[in-house]
This record gives structure tokens, C-alpha cells and sequence, in this order.
């Protein structure tokens, strides 16, 4: 499967974006490096303790510094696991899980989508998380 560049349209969702990219390019397993900007975002922290993601936006234009993850399955659709550092007006930072919520303003992504069986995600029970079933 040949590598993917590609640019996310202004004003789209950057999470459901690249997943809707990966969908299209039925991309089960893969790296995803993306840089560009935001008119706003939403992000979450997960709290281990009350296994439970906490929500919070950032609700002013930024510049995505670094955004990586992966591409797995999850429901049977192709989802996207990102990370995500934003910067500021003065270079300050603010990260964290991204999450759907997160408006486009301009986003170069590179998907590199990796050989082998599908990768799936499912519940696990001592984190509360959706995590690979194969490891
Ligand atoms: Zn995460």
C-alpha cells in the first residue's frame, strides 16, 4: 500500500478528516505525522484514576506544532489515535489526546500505512481503555 500525503479541506473536522482518509484508503494499520494549524480544537486528558477522558478546548487560532499516532481499527471502522502539541501567538504550548471537535485551517498529513494482518482495538479491562487486542 503506497504512502499517503495529503491536505485537509479548511474548516473540517481534523480528527474525523484523517479518519475519513484512512476509510477511503482502507487503511486497517499505519503512522500518522500531521503539522499545519487550527481555528480552534478540542482535547482530552485521560484520568487514570477515574478511568475517564476529561474534555477541554482550546478556543483561539494555534499552530499545530507536532500531531502523531497511529491508524488501527475500532468498531470495525479505521480510527486514528493522535497526540497532539499546539502552539501559540508566543510560542506557548498546550497538548494533549484530540479529540472530534477540532476545526482545520490549514493541516499536511503524512499516513504511512504498515503491512500485516488488521490491528483492532478492543476493551481493556485494566485501563478502561480501547486498546489493541494484538501486542
Ligand atoms: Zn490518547
Amino acid at each position: 500500500m503506497e504512502n499517503i500525503i495529503t491536505r485537509l479541506p479548511k474548516g473540517g473536522d481534523l480528527l474525523l478528516s484523517l479518519n475519513q482518509v484512512c476509510a477511503d484508503n482502507k487503511v486497517t494499520r499505519g503512522m500518522v505525522q500531521l503539522i499545519g494549524a487550527v481555528e480552534f480544537a478540542t482535547m482530552a486528558y485521560y484520568d487514570q484514576d477515574k478511568q475517564a477522558y476529561e474534555t477541554f478546548e482550546l478556543r483561539e487560532h494555534a499552530e499545530i506544532l507536532s500531531c502523531t499516532g497511529n491508524v488501527s481499527l475500532k468498531d470495525g471502522a479505521p480510527f486514528c489515535h493522535m497526540h497532539i502539541i499546539f502552539g501559540g501567538r508566543r510560542g506557548a504550548c498546550v497538548g494533549g489526546h484530540l479529540m472530534p471537535g477540532s476545526s482545520v485551517f490549514a493541516a499536511e498529513a503524512v499516513i504511512l500505512p504498515l503491512p500485516g494482518k488488521e490491528l483492532a482495538r478492543g476493551f481493556d479491562e485494566p485501563t478502561g481503555l480501547p486498546l489493541w487486542e494484538t501486542w
